[in-house]
């Protein structure tokens, strides 16, 4: 394994090239045109565990997690060499029509073995947003084998995150992503509101807020009929959105209200699956749904490649598949079932369990909460939220009114700054610092982020006088 304190893959001239290279031709999602022209960006070129090296040789613990996905931490030469080995085997080969391959059979098994209930149908796709996609155009080609043309709509929820598709993004619900340039998709789709807490309860008591939710999805199923809804899609916990943890009880009475009306339930586990949680899948074991259909990605692999899988039940394939009709469902992608994104799947999923890092990932992820929880005491954090390896701090002006920082000033982004230069990175969203690391974290990791944070919100709240 490479050892990246001692690797200079880079030198100054070549990350001088690099930044000019950047500037000249690589247009990133998410990147403010001004900030790159002037800035650039932060260049990584090396990891290994939770740590990443940039091209100028400075280390960070990526407290990330590359973007929620590299839950077994980077530069294992396990997966280097599954995935070598597949390439030199069978580097590609289609999955259309009657076509498969050994590899995406053997994780379309384990996926079926490994998913709640009776999820045994997987369809690959090559990443989140595909996956979703898929998902929702299972959700068409069901209501019309099923004679229910006109039952299509979808109910997603303020601040959700589903993908960057024209579909995907026009399904989430983040103000942020909805600049004036883009254009978005409005029919057939409804939000919810957001179940956060802290913002959003006003006083109520966790319970009468839950109430007050359900109350509006109720609302919502009468206001456009439920047979015109085909199906409800969640994240378990929202993501990007800023790690909202919904009341207790709320994607199982979501659940209840779905299975009363004939609504799709849907959970977006792109994130929360494969460790993140300590469970191969949130849905059943940290929330107690069954989902219809689970879409999921990122820790599917580990980042080692892009993958991604829509899993549904066999009552759903009972109705599409129906014997006799004649039908097959008109969809994939040139990558679906990528071989050797399936090796570096199932090579993922065996690490996972013969490291037994799902219960390691609770018992540690438990300390990462009590830890992060330390920084609710300080002067700008308004609240801390950490469910395992989900984490956020939320900071505000002002800590009784919960009033928040003007948004230009863009309070993320100051912690976020003063903890790179100590070797820590997070994600800076407005006002949040959001964190994903690998799940292999060990304790001693996981006290260098929390001391990180609370050095470099001090600062910040020094700096800000
Ligand atoms: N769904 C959720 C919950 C996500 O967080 C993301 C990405 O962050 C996606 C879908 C989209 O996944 P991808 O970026 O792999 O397309």
């Amino acid at each position: 394994m490479t050892n990246i304190t001692e690797s200079k893959r880079f030198s100054k001239f070549d990350s001088a090239r690099l930044i000019d290279a950047d500037k000249a031709h690589y247009m990133h999602g998410y990147h403010v045109f001004d900030d790159h022209r002037e800035q650039g960006s932060l260049t990584i070129v090396d990891g290994e565990g939770a740590h990443i090296q940039d091209a100028e040789g400075q280390r960070y613990l990526d407290a990330v997690g590359g973007m929620w996905c590299t839950n077994i931490g980077l530069g294992r030469e396990e997966m280097v060499e599954a995935i070598a080995d597949q390439t030199r085997r069978l580097a590609y080969s289609n999955s259309f029509c009657d076509m498969a391959n050994d590899r995406a059979i053997e994780l379309s098994e384990k996926l079926a073995e490994l998913a709640p209930g009776d999820l045994n149908r997987v369809f690959l796709t090559t990443g989140g947003s595909t996956a979703v996609d898929t998902a929702i155009r299972l959700v068409h080609f069901y209501q019309n084998c099923r004679g229910k043309p006109e039952k299509k709509q979808v109910i997603t929820r303020i601040n959700a995150y589903h993908g960057s598709t024209y579909l995907t993004m026009s399904l989430g619900g983040k103000q942020a992503d909805r600049p004036p340039e883009f254009d978005f998709l409005s029919d057939g789709i409804h939000h919810l509101s957001c179940p956060y807490p802290y913002r959003e309860a006003q006083g109520r008591s966790e319970a009468e807020f839950l109430e007050a939710l359900v109350a509006e999805f109720e609302a919502r199923i009468a206001e456009v009929g439920a047979e015109r809804i085909g199906a409800f899609l969640a994240e378990p916990i929202m993501g990007s959105g800023g790690v909202i943890i919904p009341p207790e009880g709320y994607h199982r009475r979501m659940w209840e209200v779905c299975r009363r009306h004939d609504i799709l339930y849907i959970s977006d586990e792109v994130v929360t699956s494969f460790g993140r949680l300590g469970h191969f899948f949130a849905s059943e074991d940290e929330f107690g749904v069954i989902p219809d259909i689970i879409t999921t990605a990122k820790g599917l692999t580990s980042g080692y490649q892009p993958l991604g899988a829509c899993i549904f039940s066999e009552r759903l394939w009972e109705v599409i598949a129906e014997p006799g009709t004649g039908r097959c469902f008109s969809h994939g992608f040139t990558y679906s079932g990528h071989p050797v994104a399936c090796a570096a799947a199932l090579k993922n999923i065996e690490i996972i369990e013969r490291e037994a890092l799902l219960p390691r990932a609770r018992e540690v992820g438990r300390y990462f909460e009590e830890r992060l929880a330390t920084l609710a005491e300080l002067p700008i954090v308004g609240e801390v939220r950490a469910k395992c390896f989900m984490a956020c701090v939320e900071f505000v002006a002002d800590k009784a009114t919960r009033e928040l920082f003007p948004e230009e000033l863009n309070i993320g982004e100051w912690v976020h700054l003063r903890a790179e230069r100590r070797g820590l990175l997070v994600r800076p969203i407005v006002h949040l610092n959001v964190m994903s690391p690998a799940v292999t974290l060990t304790h001693q990791e996981v006290d260098f982020i929390v001391d990180v944070l609370r050095d470099s919100i001090l600062e910040t709240v020094e700096d800000l006088r």
